[in-house]
Order: C-alpha cells, then sequence, then structure tokens
C-alpha cells in the first residue's frame, strides 16, 4: 500500500507548487479570511500554510491524511462537481505519502487543538496542544522518499517561480482574503483583504493601477468580467495574461488569441497586453477533466465565448479611447 501511495502521490505532486496550492485551496474551502505561506529553500525544506480557518477536530485530523477522506462531498451535485475539481479527498493522502507532515488545528469552540505528525503516511506524533482557532499545515523535506523525484526538481529560481505563480492565481481568485508569502523568513507579499482591482496592483505594482480598463459583459453563455490593460503599456514578453473559467486559472491559447486580436490594431506585433478575465459560465458548458493537475479546459461554445471575448475586450478599449 505504500507503493500505491506514492504513485498516486506522484500524480498529485509534481513539484513544491502542486503542495502549495493544494493548501492553498484547502485553507480557502476551510472558510479562511487570512492565509500565510512560508517557504523554506523554495519549498523544497518547507511549505507551511497558516490559515483561520475553522479547523478540524481531533478526528477531522487524523482522517485528514487517509485517501478519499474528503469532507466535500455530500450530495449527488457534489458528485458531478468532482470532474471538476480533480483529486477529491486525495491531496493530503498523498502528499503524506511522500513528506513530513506536521498539523496543528483547532476549532473555535475548542479550548485546546490537535497537534500530529506523519511520517510515511504514519502518523508518530498526536498530542493536544495549544494553538489558535485554524489550521497550520507544514510539509517538511518533499520526495524525501522518492530521491529519482528529489534529483528531478529544478533550481529554486525556478521552483520559486512556480510556487508564486500558483498564489498569484488563487490570490487574484480571492481579492477578499489576505494572504502573506514568506521565502526564507523574507517577506515576498503582503496582500490585504481588498477588491480586484487593489489586488492586481497590489500583486504587479503601483504603476497598474492606472494601466488597468474594466472589462464587463453579461450574456446567456458567459458572465464576463476583469481588466485589460490600455494599449500603451503591452509588454514585449507574455506572462501577465490571466483566464479564470468558474473561479479557477486556466490555460487556453484560442481565448488568449482573441483578447490579443481585439488589440490587433491598437499595438505593434510582439507586443502583448497584460490581461485578468473572469469566465463565469454554466458548469456544464465546460470539460475540465483532461488531467485534473493541468490547467487547460475544453469550452462547449468556444467560438462564441471567442466572439464575445474579442467584442468586448474591443469595445472597453474603444471606450476608455474616447
Ligand atoms: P479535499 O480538499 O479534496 O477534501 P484534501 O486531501 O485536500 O481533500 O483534504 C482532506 C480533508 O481535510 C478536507 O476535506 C478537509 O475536511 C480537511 N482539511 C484539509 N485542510 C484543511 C484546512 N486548512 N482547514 C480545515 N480542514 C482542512
Ligand atoms: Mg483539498
Amino acid at each position: 500500500d505504500h507503493v500505491a501511495n506514492q504513485i498516486a502521490a506522484g500524480e498529485v505532486v509534481q513539484r513544491p507548487a502542486s503542495v502549495v496550492k493544494e493548501l492553498l485551496e484547502n485553507s480557502i474551502d476551510a472558510g479562511a479570511t487570512n492565509i500565510k505561506l512560508l517557504l523554506k529553500d523554495a519549498g523544497k525544506a518547507l511549505i507551511q500554510v497558516i490559515d483561520n480557518g475553522k479547523g478540524m477536530s481531533e478526528t477531522d485530523a487524523r482522517l485528514s491524511f487517509e485517501r478519499h477522506a474528503t469532507s466535500k462531498i455530500r450530495t449527488a451535485e457534489d458528485l458531478f462537481n468532482l470532474q471538476t475539481k480533480g483529486f477529491r479527498g486525495e491531496a493530503l493522502a498523498s502528499i503524506a505519502a511522500i513528506a513530513h507532515i506536521e498539523l496543528k488545528t483547532k476549532l473555535d469552540l475548542q479550548e485546546l487543538g490537535t497537534h500530529i505528525k506523519i511520517e510515511g503516511s504514519e502518523i508518530t506524533l498526536q498530542e493536544v496542544v495549544s494553538t489558535p482557532t485554524g489550521t497550520s499545515l507544514s510539509v517538511k523535506n518533499l520526495f524525501y522518499n522518492i530521491p529519482a523525484r528529489r534529483n528531478f526538481l529544478k533550481s529554486n529560481q525556478v521552483e520559486t517561480r512556480h510556487i508564486i505563480d500558483e498564489f498569484q492565481r488563487v490570490a487574484l481568485v480571492h481579492p477578499t482574503i489576505s494572504f502573506s508569502l514568506y521565502h526564507n523568513d523574507n517577506e515576498v507579499y503582503r496582500l490585504n483583504a481588498s477588491n480586484l482591482r487593489q489586488r492586481i496592483v497590489a500583486i504587479l505594482g503601483k504603476k497598474t493601477n492606472e494601466r488597468l480598463v474594466p472589462v464587463n459583459e453579461d450574456t446567456d453563455v458567459v458572465q464576463l468580467t476583469g481588466f485589460v490593460t490600455k494599449p500603451e503599456f503591452v509588454k514585449k514578453k507574455r506572462g501577465e495574461q490571466f483566464f479564470f473559467v468558474n473561479d479557477r486559472f486556466i490555460k487556453n491559447s484560442y481565448l488568449n488569441h482573441a483578447v490579443n486580436s481585439a488589440f490587433e490594431d491598437l499595438i505593434l506585433p510582439g507586443n502583448y497586453p497584460s490581461y485578468f478575465l473572469y469566465l463565469t459560465v454554466p458548469p456544464n458548458t465546460i470539460d475540465i477533466n483532461i488531467h485534473p493537475t493541468k490547467t487547460e479546459v475544453k469550452f462547449d461554445n468556444e467560438k462564441v465565448l471567442y466572439a464575445i471575448i474579442r467584442a468586448t475586450v474591443k469595445h472597453s478599449l474603444g471606450q476608455y479611447n474616447v
């Protein structure tokens, strides 16, 4: 079973950034309004997420590391959404199979919380602990028992970049949650609870504020909202281009083209606008089931979406130009 766990774990956890994504999403699911991410050594030595969410009981804390121990599937509708969310109830079990885990958690109404340590999927310590309401989960020495995977990790610079990408994506979907990120005890981000515009500015810098053009459209097939940058602030490199569908970051080169093409007469070739576009579509019109850890999505009505995005962005840019 150890081997099975490790194989399954390799599917979910490709690199430190995968752990970061899963832990941040758990904190958000737990209703946290404040989430702190601490890293050591690009997450290779330590990934710790501290939240002020609802916490876990002693029993739930133990159970959370069992495979399929999700507390989030209750109805048939949830099961349907399973497809869109990926590895329900697998993340912590998978991580516990390939790292050293330390958990401290407490429910709001409890006086004392639970402290658990896990190595190789086995609980090696459990005790009562004094800890704030919420959860602190530390993942240490990722892939310590899979040397091939550990050696396969990229440089600290590259792994940190992946983590920051995940962190930014989550932060851009939840502007009303405070996030902070520390790497080797240095503060990298401190994002206060705010609105979307201020969150974008907090991530990309003060200058961004005057560069944003709001985009909003409401149709039968999609609700579209967000921002694009003004044509005079386009960049030579891609990167600050974000599509979110139903609150999940996605990559889609076809829709990316729709945005770029709305700028076609306004910018020189080889330049790219930044954008932060949020699409809300009926869940049954998308298919995220290509691979749960990947970010690609298939849309039923891709062509219609393309047309709507292009027209809306064009219109927004036109309004700003008057
Ligand atoms: P899933 O999120 O798909 O349910 P996970 O393996 O990520 O599966 O988590 C297992 C369970 O552990 C969750 O369903 C939740 O009940 C609990 N859990 C994990 N992280 C937290 C957290 N930060 N706060 C409260 N509960 C948590
Ligand atoms: Mg989860």
